[in-house]
C-alpha cells in the first residue's frame, strides 16, 4: 500500500505533474490586465510575455520561433494540420499509422491506417507500397512516440519516403520532450506537433510547428491572431505556462535516469511474475514508459485494485462508457483481444523515485 492518504502517481503520458513554478508564472499571468492585440502598453506588455514564451518554446524544441503556433493542446494542433491541408487543397489523401491517438487517426479512412509490426514500429514496407500507387498530393501522419507503449517511429525514414513521392509528413510529437534526447527538426517532418500538460505546463494550450509553407485553412476564423493561422485572443497565461515549462524542461530533464529507473522497475516486475508481458520492448523507446499486461486479469480489474491502494495508472485506451475496450495500439501490433484487455500502462517522469516503483511492484505482483 502507499503510505497513509499519501498517492503514487505513475500516469505521466496522461499528463505530468505541473511545475511550481509554472503555477506561479500561470497565476500572475492571469493577473495581467491587457489584450496582446492592443496597441497600448498593457496590451503590449501582454504580448512580450507571449514572445518571450514563445521564444521558450521554440528553444526546447530547436525550430525558429516564426514557426510556432499555439493552440488549445495537441488534439486541437493535430486538427489544425490536417483539416487544415484537406480544407486549403494542399492534400487530397491523408495515411497514418495504426497506433495514432485518436486526434490523428479518426480523421484516417481505416483502409489508409498503415500497419504496424509486433515491436510496434510502422511497417515501411507496406508504406513504401501502399505510397507507390499514390498520385494525389497526400498528408502521412506518423507519431514520434507512441503514448500506450512509448515505441519510436523511424520518422526520418518516413519523411524520407513521403517527401520522395511529393507528399508531406504531419509527427505527432506530443509524448517526446523530457523523454528522449532526440532533435526533433532532424525528423524532417513538415508539420510537428506539442501539447504543454505532458511536459509539466497547464493544460489546455499546445503548439504546431511549421516546417513547410503548405497552406493550412485556418479551422478557427476571427480575429487573424497568431498570423491568420488561429484566431482568438491567445490564451496568455497558458502561453506563459507552457514557456515556463519549456524553460524547466530543458533545464531539468533527465532522459538517462528515468530509463534506468524504467529499466529497473521492468527487471523487477519480470521477477516478481515471469509470465508477465511486456510490449515494445525490443524496439526504440522513449524513456519513461511500460505497457505491461498479467494474464488473466483484466486491465480494468488491475486498475482499481492499483487504485484504492494508492497508485495511478492507465490502461491503454482511454475509458468510454465507464468499460475500458482493449487497446487498439496493442492490437495493432498483433497482441490477442484478450491480452490486450489485461494491460496497464505505467508512465513515470521527474518525480517517480525507486522507492515509489519498488512499493507499486509489491501490490503490483499481489493482482
Ligand atoms: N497526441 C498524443 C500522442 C497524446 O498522447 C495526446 C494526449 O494524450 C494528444 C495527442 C492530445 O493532446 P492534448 O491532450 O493536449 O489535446
Amino acid at each position: 500500500m502507499a503510505s497513509d492518504n499519501q498517492r503514487i502517481y505513475l500516469d505521466y503520458n496522461a499528463t505530468a505533474p505541473i511545475f511550481p513554478d509554472v503555477v506561479q508564472a500561470v497565476s500572475q499571468a492571469l493577473g495581467n490586465l491587457g489584450n496582446a492585440s492592443s496597441i497600448h502598453t498593457e496590451g503590449r506588455s501582454v504580448r512580450g510575455a507571449i514572445e518571450d514564451a514563445r521564444d521558450s518554446v521554440s528553444k526546447l524544441i530547436g525550430v525558429p520561433a516564426s514557426t510556432i503556433v499555439f493552440s488549445s493542446g495537441g488534439t486541437e494542433a493535430n486538427t489544425t494540420v490536417i483539416r487544415g491541408l484537406i480544407n486549403s487543397g494542399a492534400v487530397h489523401e491523408i495515411f497514418c499509422s495504426a497506433i495514432e491517438h485518436p486526434s490523428v487517426r479518426d480523421h484516417v479512412n481505416p483502409e489508409h491506417h498503415i500497419p504496424v509490426d509486433n515491436r510496434g514500429q510502422i511497417d515501411l514496407e507496406q508504406l513504401h507500397n501502399i505510397l507507390r500507387g499514390q498520385e494525389a498530393p497526400f498528408l502521412m501522419c506518423v507519431m514520434l512516440a507512441n503514448n500506450e507503449t512509448g515505441v519510436l517511429q523511424p520518422i526520418r525514414d518516413v519523411s524520407t519516403l513521403v517527401h520522395e513521392r511529393g507528399g508531406l509528413v504531419l509527427c505527432d510529437c506530443v509524448q517526446g520532450p523530457g523523454k528522449s534526447d532526440l532533435d526533433f527538426i532532424s525528423l524532417g517532418a513538415d508539420f510537428l506537433t506539442f501539447s504543454a500538460h505532458k511536459i509539466g505546463g497547464p493544460q489546455g494550450i499546445g503548439c504546431i510547428v511549421m516546417n513547410s509553407n503548405s497552406e493550412l485553412e485556418p479551422i478557427l476564423i476571427g480575429g487573424g491572431q497568431e498570423k491568420e493561422r488561429r484566431s482568438g485572443t491567445e490564451n496568455a497565461p497558458g502561453i506563459v505556462g507552457f514557456g515556463a515549462a519549456a524553460r524547466l524542461t530543458a533545464e531539468t530533464s533527465n532522459v538517462g535516469k528515468v530509463s534506468e529507473l524504467r529499466d529497473q522497475l521492468e527487471a523487477a516486475l519480470l521477477e516478481a511474475k515471469s509470465d508477465a508481458i511486456i510490449f515494445g520492448r525490443e524496439g526504440e523507446r522513449i524513456a519513461n514508459t511500460t505497457n505491461v499486461a498479467i494474464l488473466g486479469t483484466s486491465s480494468e480489474r488491475q486498475l482499481i485494485k492499483l487504485d484504492l491502494a494508492g497508485f495511478a495508472v492507465s490502461a491503454g485506451s482511454a475509458c468510454s462508457s465507464g468499460k475500458i475496450a482493449p487497446s487498439h495500439v496493442l492490437l495493432a501490433m498483433g497482441v490477442s483481444e484478450e491480452i490486450a484487455g489485461s494491460a496497464i500502462r505505467i508512465s513515470i517522469g521527474r518525480e517517480t523515485s525507486w522507492s515509489e516503483l519498488e512499493k507499486f511492484v509489491e501490490i503490483w505482483a499481489t493482482l
